[in-house]
């Protein structure tokens, strides 16, 4: 079998989570356990939602000829595309919010042979319709923001009964009542490359399972031994701590050890590399003069390198006496006025 089933009493109402290990499976976008569950669910008339985990889903384009991925102006990542009501499709940045036009020929070798790569949702919707003959209705979370549109999309929701869901980090409302819920990747939110990226997965999922109690869950995992994963499966924050505490304090994460971010930003990328370049060696020069050997320092692009039109980098500061090392740095050098930003208790590290 390549999945587990996890059983759970929430007030009153017992659930099943299923977690299915991907890695094993031949199918693109549905385990054969989900696949099941969808035929059985749909001929119970019962109510399915798909849970696409946005930012790493949305649509891109790609050409074909030179393979460049058209990029938002301002921001280092990629413009997604979506398609809107009028089956018209537009390009926007998730982090300026810009908008953009689908390009017709490649913005940089100007051949025609540009192609979507997957408006993930789309193909979902389009396999649904092919598989099970249903009309699934797609959700995009961040256009549902007003009380009219709440009211207007539940509406909708009540006339299907295949939903599929995209959101980053929020469920759908509890208000509807789902039979079942499909986490379609469930590990995406793993892929950041930061020490919290474990806890704020561990909690999309756990939330998602508190405010359904009503539906059963399958949870499509690349990593399904994932300590935020299983325990989140398992519904036990206890477990959860229990884990990441230990992987915290052994890598010298807070609240074992401290962490400190310098972010720089610059419009001029040379200039941006110099003035990094010059903090790190006074930064190790420092180290070495007052012996604070155990001291981690690093210098490290942030996961969006550009954003709002300049280029910005990280020094990371990290383990025991940064605080300390602080004092020594804030009196030696000036880094206000020389336009780093420090954060003395970093959250996050990209
Ligand atoms: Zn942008
Ligand atoms: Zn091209």
């Amino acid at each position: 079998m390549n999945y587990e089933r996890f059983d759970h009493d929430i007030q009153w109402t017992k659930k099943s989570i299923f977690l299915v290990n991907m890695s094993k499976e031949i199918t693109p976008y549905f385990s054969q356990l989900a696949s099941d569950g969808i035929e059985k669910y749909l001929a119970q008339g019962k109510k399915i939602c798909i849970l696409v985990n946005k930012k790493w889903y949305a649509g891109g384009i790609i050409c074909h000829a030179c393979g460049s991925i058209p990029k938002c102006k301002h921001c280092s990542v990629s413009i997604s595309y979506h398609k809107i009501e009028s089956w018209e499709t537009i390009g926007l940045c998730h982090i300026c919010k810009t908008q953009y036009n689908v390009p017709t020929t490649c913005p940089t070798c100007h051949s025609t042979k540009i192609k979507n790569f997957g408006l993930w949702t789309q193909k979902v919707a389009e396999y649904l319709q092919n598989e099970y003959h249903q009309d699934a209705l797609i959700v995009e979370s961040e256009t549902v923001n007003s009380p009219n549109k709440i009211k207007k999309i539940t509406e909708q929701i009540s006339q299907h009964q295949i939903i599929i869901w995209t959101s980053l980090l929020a469920t759908p409302p509890n208000n509807i009542n789902f039979d079942l819920i499909i986490f379609l990747n469930a590990d995406l939110g793993l892929n950041i490359p930061d020490y919290t990226s474990a806890e704020r997965n561990f909690y999309f999922l756990y939330e998602a399972f508190v405010k359904h109690p009503t539906a059963n869950f399958i949870v499509q995992s690349f990593n399904p031994d994932q300590y935020s994963i299983r325990n989140a499966c398992r519904m036990s924050k206890e477990k959860f701590y229990k884990e990441d505490n230990t992987f915290r304090n052994v890598n010298g994460y807070p609240p074992f050890g401290e962490l400190c971010v310098i972010l720089y930003k610059n419009e001029i990328e040379e200039s941006l590399y110099t003035k990094v370049d010059t903090l790190h060696k006074d930064l190790l020069y420092l180290k070495e003069k007052y012996e604070l050997k155990d001291i981690e320092i690093y210098s490290t692009p942030p996961l969006i390198y550009k954003m709002f039109g300049k280029y910005r980098y990280n020094i990371i500061l990290k383990w025991p006496n940064v605080r300390q090392f602080m004092d020594i740095i804030f009196t030696k050098l000036n880094l206000a006025k020389k336009g780093f930003k420090v954060d003395w208790m970093a959250e996050t590290i990209v």
